[in-house]
């Protein structure tokens, strides 16, 4: 099988290292906008479709700008992540900010910026309204179904889960916060990561209509959107497949009409329910890589690969035993008839990109690609073991390449500590 596909030749990326070291990342501008475009195209048949970009994912502004001239708001569950986004040029309504265990400060500003805030349980609307001095004109929920009814199998396990308010108290808050004098409504879900069934999103949206008619029909409360949340997957292993965009949005579409157009009579005719989402994944998760370079080659009871990036770079593997694809720039045709288990700096002996993989003879000093590492990636990165993070860079659409954050240096882990107090301090 073909290699996965990467956007420089070896001796491009020879050339990049001379200038930017391993390890980094590496970003693909163009594929991650016609990614984007590709995303809007087929959930264009939705009103009001809107992507928000969920901040967590790849927290960099240079990044989030692209997607944002895309059409992408952002999906923010922290304050940091707010004033990223505003540095992004994101702002008001087009920031959602759908956190949990949120600490009132947090409220405070997202209400300032005008955000859209989003409950993640019926006892914030008395938090919230006291952070505040009342509630915003407009409010969403996000909606745990818990143990659903048989033959939604399919939505795995909510009722495990921390997040959102019951089926009852979804209908108690509501009416709740108009009583309190909220005029505009929302309302999301989130209850799975990491999904590639199709229906499985398309039975999401359909779950969030019908019950957007129960809250029309029992309160008089008409939502203006529903939020899918993110979730979407992305093919990790070679034997995956992608989720289909145009499948899920005419399915949703199909629910959409079914539920909201000609299901229950006439309620929403007038004003159509925008239809959201917020993944993080799949926007920019296949789109990103790190690179880094084999600095050791180890033979004891197994065959191992050192490289010069590690666990704190991308935690995925160390954390969940994350299949990522591993490939050698420069060996891509190779016959991959060696085994190795590829492996970090870290004192963790979990600090491993690839366990017993399939891969060509590898060298000192082959650059080695890590793939999908987009989302999810140099974000949950760490310093353990006072391990400096990589920097990041972007390839632009033009081919030029443009650092988008630099490499952590010792004065960045240092930044925290106080050496002056410490030169008078006595042990
Ligand atoms: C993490 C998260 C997302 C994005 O998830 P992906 O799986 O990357 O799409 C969206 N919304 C919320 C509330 C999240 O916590």
């Amino acid at each position: 099988m073909a290699d996965r596909y990467f956007p420089l030749s070896k001796n491009q990326l020879e050339v990049l290292t001379k200038q930017y070291p391993t390890p980094f990342y590496l970003y693909d501008e163009k594929a991650m906008r016609e990614n984007a475009q590709k995303l809007t195209k087929a959930f264009s048949i939705l009103p009001g479709f809107k992507e928000f970009f969920a901040v967590k994912g790849l927290p960099n502004p240079f990044i989030m700008k692209i997607l944002a001239d895309e059409g992408f708001g952002a999906d923010c569950s922290s304050l940091p992540e707010i004033i990223l986004s505003e540095r992004a040029g994101i702002e008001g309504e087009d920031i959602m900010f759908t956190s949990n265990e949120t600490p009132e400060k947090e409220y405070i500003y997202a209400n300032l910026k005008g955000a859209v805030i989003n409950l993640d349980d019926i006892t914030h609307i008395d938090y919230l309204a006291k952070a505040i001095g009342g509630i915003p004109e407009l409010i969403s929920f996000r909606y745990n179904p818990g143990p659903l009814k048989e033959g939604n199998a399919i939505i795995g396990k909510p009722e495990e889960a921390k997040y959102g308010l019951t089926r009852p108290q979804i209908f108690e808050a509501y009416a709740k916060v108009k009583e309190m004098g909220a005029k505009r409504f929302g309302l999301h879900t989130m209850v799975a990561s990491n999904e590639l069934s199709n229906d499985y999103f398309i039975e999401t949206a359909r779950m969030l209509y019908e019950l957007a008619v129960e809250l029309k029909e029992k309160l008089d409360i008409q939502v203006e959107f529903i939020n899918m949340g993110g979730g979407i997957g992305i093919p990790y292993k070679p034997e995956q497949k992608a989720v289909d965009y145009d499948y899920v949005a005419q399915g949703v579409k199909k629910a959409y009409d079914d539920v909201i157009c000609n299901g229950r009579q006439d309620c929403f005719k007038t004003t159509p329910i925008k239809f959201f989402m917020e993944c993080a994944r799949v926007i920019t998760g296949p789109y990103g890589y790190l690179v880094t370079r084999a600095i050791h080659e180890k033979h004891i009871y197994r065959e191992y690969i050192g490289v010069d990036a590690s666990m704190a770079d991308l935690m995925r593997p160390g954390m969940y035993g994350a299949y990522h694809e591993v490939t050698v720039a420069g060996k891509e045709d190779a016959d991959k008839d060696h085994v190795y288990d590829v492996v970090g700096s870290l004192c963790e002996n979990c600090d491993k990109f690839a366990v017993q993989r399939k891969l060509p003879k590898i060298d000192r000093g082959d650059l080695i690609i890590i793939h999908d590492a987009g989302a999810h990636g140099r974000a949950m990165g760490f310093n353990y073991n006072a391990k400096l993070r990589a920097g990041e860079l972007l390839l632009r659409s033009d081919g030029s390449v443009v650092q988008i954050r630099r490499a952590e240096t010792v004065d960045d882990y240092f930044a925290t500590l106080d050496f002056k107090k410490l030169a008078t301090f006595r042990a």
